[in-house]
């Protein structure tokens, strides 16, 4: 059950006792709460401090979208799928099936790859490749010397917070999961809209420059949409090649065993859509955040070794059909640098084949929430379908 906060002109619900909230998090959520444009916002149990608008947030607004709400990863999100294979079918030592897995999908800060050839990816589904790339053509000036990159990108992980694991539900059935977005070319049409919003004249007054707006009606909010909306279909493409590859990958790694795979589940977390609420036609911005109306499936994941969750949305429409898109920070990345030490890691990721370095501190289980309080935190969001815990986790 929500709580109810004031300090703006609609009430704020927020899923978690505000007290628990940073400062810095509550003024953003005024502040969001105070645009005129605004209908409401709902605030989710992994909320937390972030640049632009609140992770963790829900911001439902009447012809308007303020792009620097929806965050610089356009289209972020997670992808799930179960497999016919079980935990006893698995071998002790994870690390091979780790190194094939990063062999066939490139991970980290400028791993690059050959272009994908959709066709030549057996067992993925995504279809209109041709007018994807054709579309390519019409969107903002920025993107047009960087269609060899976005080429390129498509079909890797990304770096930092990414992810991709091998895990095992509470049956024993194991999963394939993970985390990515749109890659550089979502970032650059990011910072263009977000430069080009805050260049507005109506924008001028606002409590923070990062809650500049485009109305609906004008260039400006025909162009972001066109740009928006195919950067969201370039991360959900992106993850769909990824986790083909990944199927792939597992499927010849157990090759005597003829794998079989549930249907791919895959969600956003940072994006835009179009929702009615009580017959008024609303933009919903969620920014860290899953869409959770009634039978939608979604995945909630809690840190490297703390497992994820596969939920199944109850509808509720006070929070604007959605719940929360993870465990969300309980400090900054600087913070946990400085609190923790590679002991710390290896003890937090004991029994998970992951990286055990300095490089991946940041993203140290203690950094993070405690996954299941958030999930106690929203059972009239969410009911839960599956619980799995990491075997392997690849991070960028
Ligand atoms: P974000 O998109 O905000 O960077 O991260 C989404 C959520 O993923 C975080 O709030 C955190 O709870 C979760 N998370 C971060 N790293 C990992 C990981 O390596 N594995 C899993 N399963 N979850 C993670
Ligand atoms: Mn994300
Ligand atoms: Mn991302």
């Amino acid at each position: 059950m929500p709580y109810t906060m004031r300090g703006g002109h609609v009430p704020i619900r927020i899923w978690t006792d505000p007290a628990e909230v940073e400062p810095g998090a509550l003024d953003q959520l005024r502040n969001v709460a105070n645009l005129p444009w605004v209908h409401g916002v709902a605030v989710m149990p992994d909320v937390h401090y972030g640049k632009g608008a609140t992770v963790g947030s829900v911001i439902a607004m009447r012809d308007a979208v303020a792009p620097a709400a929806v965050g610089v990863d356009i289209g972020c999100g997670m992808t799930a799928v179960k497999s016919s294979l079980t935990v006893e079918d698995l071998p002790d030592d994870l690390s091979r099936l780790r190194a094939k897995i990063e062999k066939a999908v490139p991970v980290g800060r400028g791993a690059h790859r050959t272009a994908v050839d959709p066709s030549a990816v057996p067992g993925l589904k995504e279809r209109g490749w041709y007018e994807f790339w054709q579309a390519y053509d019409e969107l903002a000036p920025v993107a047009r010397s960087r269609r060899g990159r976005a080429t390129s990108q498509l079909g890797t992980l990304g770096s930092g917070n990414h992810f991709l694991e091998v895990c095992a539900d509470d049956e024993g059935a194991v999963w394939a999961v993970l985390h990515s977005g749109s890659r550089n070319i979502g970032k650059e049409l990011a910072e263009h809209h977000i430069e080009a919003a805050m260049r507005l004249p109506h924008n001028q007054d606002l409590p923070d420059r990062d809650l500049a707006v485009f109305l609906s009606g004008t260039r400006k909010m025909e162009e972001y949409r066109r740009d928006l909306f195919w950067a969201q279909d370039y991360a959900r493409r992106n993850r769909a090649v990824m986790m083909a590859l990944t199927q792939n990958v597992i499927t010849r790694y157990f090759a005597g065993k003829r794998v079989r795979w549930d249907d791919v589940i895959s969600c956003h977390h940072n994006y835009v859509a179009e929702e009615t609420y009580d017959g008024v036609e609303l933009l919903v911005t969620r920014k860290g955040a899953i869409r959770a109306g009634e039978g939608d499936l979604g995945i909630i994941p809690g840190s490297m070794a703390t497992g994820t969750y596969i939920v199944r949305g109850l509808g509720n429409e006070k929070a604007f059909n959605s719940a929360s898109h993870g465990a969300g920070r309980r400090m900054s990345r600087n913070r946990a640098k400085k609190s923790f030490t590679v002991d710390d890691l290896i003890e937090q990721t004991r029994g998970v084949e992951c990286r055990k370095d300095s490089g991946v501190i940041d993203e140290i289980p203690g950094a993070y929430k405690d996954i299941e309080s958030v999930i106690e935190a929203q059972t009239d969001l969410v009911e839960v379908v599956a619980h799995l815990r990491q075997l392997v986790c690849v991070k960028g």
